[in-house]
């Protein structure tokens, strides 16, 4: 059984939950300790006192810990990536490069405990002189969904502790072994007792006692809308810190003049590619008409030439859904396109088990054509391989179609137009644009985040961070 983390000690929980592989649901990854509110106090008990040594450590002890973390994770990116491949299903080198790209945000993230800075500036009256620096803000909660099951938790944790900030982590139910194996490695690698926190257990249960106590200053969120609504709604009578990034319907516009190939590798990708369960992947496919027939038909061929098997299999291209009840979800948004007219151009079932056997959650990647911006397909993130084509006369239509959604994380176009590249880049209403590449694939050293529905609060990732994790502060001082 996998212990929770608290003050350094491994304790089990109230109760236990079996991980299940989705690939072959016969195949149990392991048993993980489930908190009940109490342990959960326990644990911001811990980081609240440890917050103290933490937030005066320095850089140089922060840095060690981090890049410790960061060479460990990259050592072990083989062994890490099957298991995440095992417990979430995406592919075996997209779970290895997701367990590298954690590696590397824990070194990004050490060098930042280094690089902070602040500003001396003269003031407006005599003989007093400014200085603005940044300080830690506290205990930080971070909540993380299964689709990124070691990223997501890296990018939140490593800078949270990179600016001397104490940690308190509670993982997606679906996924406590990357969370896990990630809270080994910090136990390992130098942090003091209770400076970072495991808590795993069900969001209902153990979320309130970790991001309503007047000790917690910050909550960082990934997940669904539902979620960091009534996260925000119960944070803002209290004034803590929040930062919530939750869905996308993220639009790819294809314009006629362009490249068929590159079109289709970023339609393909961003769609389909980890079985479509990114939040900056592309589910709307808004295509001009002289290339309208031409882009279907390619990318039908290329869904035709894609495996669909256990995500651990080699020559997998997409694995299965993450669980029954998101296989649920997904095949009630393809009826639901039907009911409503859409032309299924490719896939729309589900199979229980792959051409080896296993029994899983299976669902071939699912394309819609004759669609509409206003069809609940459009307008609601599935959250699976299913993406629809809204057909569009040019490229003035295609930028409204694009912008008509209550999100906006991710927007792509592919063209060869520098006039329509430069009019999107300026004028998609998104966090994140993307021309010529696919919507889902970040880097790590730039900001992440959207507008709209998306996101709310400071931007994650690259040294924007420092906003979130640090509070300001104006010291003045006479000579
Ligand atoms: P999804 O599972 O669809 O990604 P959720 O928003 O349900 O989206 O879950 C994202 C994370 O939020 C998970 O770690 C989940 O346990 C957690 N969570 C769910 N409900 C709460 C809650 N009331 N308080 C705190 N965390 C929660």
């Amino acid at each position: 059984m996998h212990a929770n983390l608290i003050g350094g000690q491994w304790l089990a929980g109230a109760g236990v939950a079996v991980n299940v592989n989705p690939s072959d649901t016969r195949d149990i990854v392991g048993e993980y300790a489930q908190a009940d509110p109490a342990q959960a106090r326990q644990a911001v008990d811990a980081a609240s006192q440890a917050f103290e040594s933490w937030s005066h450590s320095t850089p140089q002890q922060r840095f060690d810990v981090l890049d410790a973390v960061g060479t460990t994770l990259l050592a072990r990116r083989a062994e890490l990536g099957d298991l995440l491949a095992r417990e979430e299903g995406k592919t075996l080198p997209e779970a290895t490069g997701e367990v590298a790209r954690a590696g590397q945000i824990f070194k990004f993230f050490a060098g930042e405990a280094l690089r902070l800075t602040g500003d001396a500036v003269s003031s407006v009256r005599p003989g007093v002189g400014v200085e603005v620096t940044r300080e830690p803000i506290g205990v930080v909660t971070a909540i993380t969904p299964w689709n990124f099951p070691i990223a997501i938790p890296a990018w939140k944790i490593a800078p949270a502790l990179a600016y001397g900030n104490t940690v308190v982590f509670k993982p997606a139910e679906l996924v406590p072994g990357s969370a896990w194996a990630l809270a080994e490695v910090l136990a390992n690698s130098g942090l003091p007792a209770g400076v970072f926190n495991l808590v795993m257990g069900r969001g209902a249960v153990v979320g309130p006692a970790l991001t309503e106590d007047p000790r917690v200053a910050a909550v960082t969120f990934t997940g669904s809308a539902a979620t960091g609504q009534r996260l925000a709604a119960a944070a803002s009578t209290r004034g803590t810190k929040m930062q919530l990034e939750m869905g996308g319907k993220n639009p790819l516009v294809v314009l006629d003049d362009a490249d068929l190939e590159v079109a289709v590798h970023c339609a393909v990708q961003s769609a389909f590619y980890s079985t479509g369960q990114r939040c900056t992947a592309a589910s709307r496919l808004i295509v001009t008409d002289a290339i309208h027939d031409r882009f279907v038909a390619a990318v039908v061929k290329r869904l035709q030439s894609l495996t669909v098997a256990d995500a651990r299999s080699v020559g997998t291209d997409i694995g299965p859904v993450v669980d029954e009840v998101q296989l649920r979800i997904d095949l009630d948004y393809i009826a639901s396109a039907r009911a409503e007219g859409a032309h299924l151009a490719f896939g729309g079932e589900a199979r229980p088990s792959d051409a080896q056997g296993h029994p899983g959650h299976y669902l071939l990647p699912t394309l819609f054509t004759e669609t509409h911006n206003t069809m609940r397909i459009s307008r609601e993130e599935v959250f699976g391989p299913v993406a629809n084509v809204i057909r569009v006369r040019d490229y003035a239509e295609a930028l409204a179609v694009a912008n008509d959604t209550q999100f906006g994380l991710s927007s792509g176009i592919c063209t060869t137009s520098l006039k329509h590249a430069s009019h999107f880049k300026r004028h998609a209403q998104a966090g994140m644009v993307m021309v010529n590449v696919a919507t889902a694939g970040v880097d790590y050293h730039v900001p992440f985040g959207g507008r709209k529905a998306s996101s709310h609060g400071p931007r994650e990732q690259g040294r924007y961070a420092a906003e979130f994790y640090t509070t300001v502060k104006t010291a003045y001082t006479a000579a």
